[in-house]
């Protein structure tokens, strides 16, 4: 199949090959005809799928022939870098065709933004909680808006951002064009969809997709000496192009950063408690090659598109099996191949089984000399020093969670009492809290 299929105007077919782009992706082929007619699209599939030329491109292609000065389109997106990406395609897509876009967030200045309205746009990709402040303060119209796309649907929920998209859509016509993207589709997810879409599209691109390209591996390791592994296997195993790196907290992508600068790479960190400059230089950094390295928590890197990831680490494993597979999705895209390697902690196996449960797979264990899982979970929490309740740790029958006989383990790793308090419960000693 060929973008030729679609008609777009010349000027759109020479942008997607300037983009590089030779073949519509699934959710391309899918989604265009239908955008393109005017349905309303419900969309399952998540980044790295090519969603954003999915939308981009018949819209691009319908506001080509239509009026200019007003906001025609209006994108909400969770996070400031994605609301940056898609305004970034847009521009790329459009080029040539005079139509403008513009990003809008908070954490940086007014004034920009409103120059921009003055001068008119016809694209408006928002981040919601700076859009509702403009629309307060009576900055800018959106009644001329003929296609809202909600993109990210499930994260905008989770940041909490559901009530303000509520507001939001009160200064919008009745009658438009709604496309809902999301990764998953929680029930308020659904919620959101029937309130929002009028007999829409459902198009699912399958979760398991972009796991084809990608080689997984998971490492048994104890929580202290995830450290050691990650600078072992990165100097032992270098791959070429970069790595993203996934902790749990902020803290630990600091801290986990400073420890791989230390050791001599070429790395940054990005975390929620940074401005917006250093964000956008650790990104930049990070994309054309400055930093071979970025540590990052899930909600720092949503949305991150940086085609050239080679290998995505997670240090620490996320909180459910879908994030892991958004997490891997960032590399292995766009037809290249990528690694995925994952530690394990005692307490990490649950995970690990439901991430395999997911997949219908099991990913290959590796075990480096010298390294080893701890052989009990944590019973007591740092702070109350009460013990767990049974469900957030690992069942312990018949060894089935146990470590396999082939895994070595580390001369000296003494056994540590479930019982001792003082356990510490990461290697940074820091607090759990996520961004
Ligand atoms: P997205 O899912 O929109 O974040 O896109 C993921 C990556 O795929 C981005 O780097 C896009 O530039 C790229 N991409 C989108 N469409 C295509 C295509 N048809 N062929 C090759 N790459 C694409």
């Amino acid at each position: 199949m060929s973008f030729e299929q679609f008609q777009f105007i010349a000027q759109i077919n020479t942008n997607i090959s300037n983009c590089g782009y030779e073949h519509p992706t699934p959710i391309q082929e899918k989604a265009i005809p239908e955008v393109m007619s005017g349905k309303d699209i419900l969309g399952l599939a998540q980044t790295g799928t090519g969603k954003t030329a999915a939308f981009a491109l018949p819209v691009i292609q319908r506001l080509s022939k239509g009026p200019r000065g007003k906001v025609c389109v209006l994108v909400l997106a969770p996070t400031r870098e994605l609301a940056e990406q898609i305004n970034t395609s847009f521009k790329e897509l459009a080029a040539g065709t005079g139509l403008r876009s513009i990003a809008v967030y908070g954490g940086v200045g007014k004034k920009p933004q409103l120059d921009a309205f003055r001068r008119g746009v016809e694209i408006l990709v928002a981040c919601p909680g700076r859009l509702l402040d403009h629309l307060n303060n009576h900055n800018l119209k959106l009644n001329k808006v003929e296609t809202l796309i909600l993109d990210e649907a499930d994260q905008m929920f989770d940041m909490g951002f559901v009530p303000d998209i509520r507001r939001i859509l009160k200064h919008l016509p009745k009658k438009r064009q709604t496309l809902l993207f999301s990764a998953t589709m929680p029930a308020d997810i659904r919620k959101l969809a029937d309130e929002t879409l009028t007999n829409p599209q459902e198009i699912r691109i399958k979760l398991e997709q972009p796991l084809d390209l990608i080689t997984q591996a998971i490492y048994p390791v104890s929580k202290r000496q995830k450290t050691a592994l990650l600078l072992h296997l990165l100097k032992e195993e270098p791959t070429e192009g970069s790595t993203l790196i996934f902790t749990r907290t902020k803290y630990g992508a600091k801290n986990l950063a400073k420890k791989l600068a230390y050791a001599g790479f070429s790395v940054s960190a990005l975390q929620g408690n940074m401005s917006q400059n250093q964000r956008q230089n650790a990104l930049s950094g990070f994309r054309d090659g400055k930093f071979k390295m970025l540590v990052a928590t899930d909600i720092a890197a949503r949305g991150i598109d940086v085609s050239r990831v080679a290998q995505v680490v997670n240090f620490d494993l996320p909180s459910t099996a879908e994030a892991y597979t958004h997490r891997i999705g960032r590399t292995g895209r766009a037809e290249r191949s990528g690694r995925a390697i994952s530690f394990m902690c005692y307490d990490d196996q649950v995970m690990v089984k439901a991430i395999e449960r997911l997949q219908k797979k099991t990913i290959e264990r590796i075990t480096v000399d010298g390294f080893a899982m701890e052989e009990t979970g944590e019973l007591q929490t740092k702070q109350t020093g009460r013990p767990r309740k049974q469900n957030q740790r690992p069942r312990n029958k018949a060894g089935s969670h146990r470590p396999g006989k082939q895994q070595k383990r580390q001369a000296g790793n003494t056994k540590k009492s479930p019982n001792n308090p003082k356990r510490s419960s990461n290697i940074f000693g820091l607090g759990q809290k996520g961004d």
